[in-house]
């Protein structure tokens, strides 16, 4: 069953609405195809979301097991994001020596995207976002940092609940349903790791997810 099959295909036909125009030097189609195409992403998004949120709660999200590099994974994620996103440059620190997990590489990838699309929305008024990679003997630390707008000290523990969104000034000027971190705790906590947060208010944020490595 793949309910995002009709999503593909309007995506598709989005594609070949632009090509069709463009031949017959109709260019001012663009933006708003555009338009359509971002939106599009976004409803994707959404039901995506809304699928792995029914699955967690019925105990039924499954979860690839293969050897997956971190390093790699995060690469994919800061291509993907910066084709989309130009306002933000991601600088990335990479491990010493190659982060091996035994994992889904799929969801590992969520996680990521998840958080690096969270640092960039909520740090509209900066241009970088960090993003730290750091193996010891046996575990893998990621951290994303921002210079974004903070999370007040009382909600910090809720913002990892299903459907919370901080309630601090300002915050619920972004869009956003409070389903993603919800999602990422998830993943981590089957990867058998953790996941913990520090922030200062208007000075920015870091989320720091801890992994255990592959056993060699
Ligand atoms: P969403 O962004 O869709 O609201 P999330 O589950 O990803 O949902 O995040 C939950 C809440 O945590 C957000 O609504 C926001 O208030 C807060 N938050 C998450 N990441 C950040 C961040 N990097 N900086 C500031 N606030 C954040």
């Amino acid at each position: 069953m793949n309910s995002k099959t009709p999503l593909t295909s309007l995506k598709l036909q989005t594609q070949l609405l632009r090509k069709q125009l463009g031949k017959q030097g109709i260019d001012n189609a663009d933006p708003v195809l555009s338009r359509m195409e971002a939106q599009l992403n976004m409803v994707t998004r959404l039901v995506g979301e809304l699928l792995d949120l029914s699955k967690i709660q019925a105990g039924t999200l499954e979860y690839a097991q293969e050897t997956v590099n971190l390093d790699d994974v995060l690469q994919e994620v800061v291509e993907i994001v910066q084709q989309m996103q130009t306002t933000h440059t991601i600088v990335v620190h990479r491990a010493a020596s190659p982060p091996l997990l035994v994992g889904d590489k799929d969801r590992l990838e969520q996680m990521l995207l998840n958080l690096i699309s969270n640092a960039i929305k909520y740090s509209p008024g900066a241009n970088t976002i960090e993003v730290d990679i750091k193996t010891s003997e046996e575990a893998v630390t990621l951290s994303v940092h921002d210079q974004g707008i903070g999370i007040p000290q009382e909600q910090r523990e809720k913002i990892f609940e299903r459907f919370y969104r901080a309630v601090a000034p300002h915050q619920r000027a972004f869009p956003g349903l409070g389903m993603g971190l919800y999602i990422v705790a998830e993943i981590v906590k089957y990867h058998g790791g953790s996941i913990t947060m520090e922030s200062e208010m208007g000075k920015g944020s870091t989320f720091q997810v801890t992994l255990p490595l592959k056993r060699t």
